[in-house]
């Protein structure tokens, strides 16, 4: 959230008594506007190992969906209905079906977010903890810090 402050006392007698009578010369009043105009994070992954790893170091309560692998053009219309106005992430492995999965979305949900785990990984559920965490926390996705922390120790 963000707020910003009106000062009506930049606007001459005239305009402000046009814009907002009840308001006196000099009154703040504070305009709330949403930061990305989007509602709940969302998180794709290929399978329920990948899931579970991602569930595991998140801190905020994301929804995490899974794929089960490449999917079908029906099936990928579906999820972007129920994706609208979501922000949403992709974290898929690595590797060729990892690639594709992208691919499908880049081309069908071009507003949503790609991230990446390093390629030495390979898989999103194989990957150490901290990695996950890391990759989650450079999106601003709200992660336990311990995992982020045991890269140090
Ligand atoms: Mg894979």
């Amino acid at each position: 959230m963000k707020q910003s402050h009106c000062d009506l006392g930049n606007y001459n007698g005239k305009e402000k008594d046009s814009f907002i009578p009840a308001l006196s010369h000099g009154a703040t009043i504070q305009v709330i506007t949403m930061e990305s105009g989007l509602d709940d994070k969302v998180i794709i992954v290929e399978g329920t190992s990948d899931k579970r790893k991602v569930l595991s170091v998140l801190k905020e309560d994301i929804e995490v969906i899974c794929t089960n692998g490449t999917i079908s053009l029906s099936r990928l219309d579906e999820l972007v209905d129920e994706l609208y106005n979501k922000d949403v992430y992709i974290l898929v492995d690595a590797d060729e079906s990892g690639e594709k999965l992208r691919k499908q979305f880049k081309r069908e949900l071009p507003e949503a977010s790609h991230l990446y785990i390093d390629k030495m990984y390979r898989e999103v559920a194989t990957a150490p903890a901290y990695h996950i965490a890391t990759v989650l926390l450079s999106a601003n996705i709200d992660v336990n810090m311990e995992f982020v922390e045991q890269r140090m120790s």
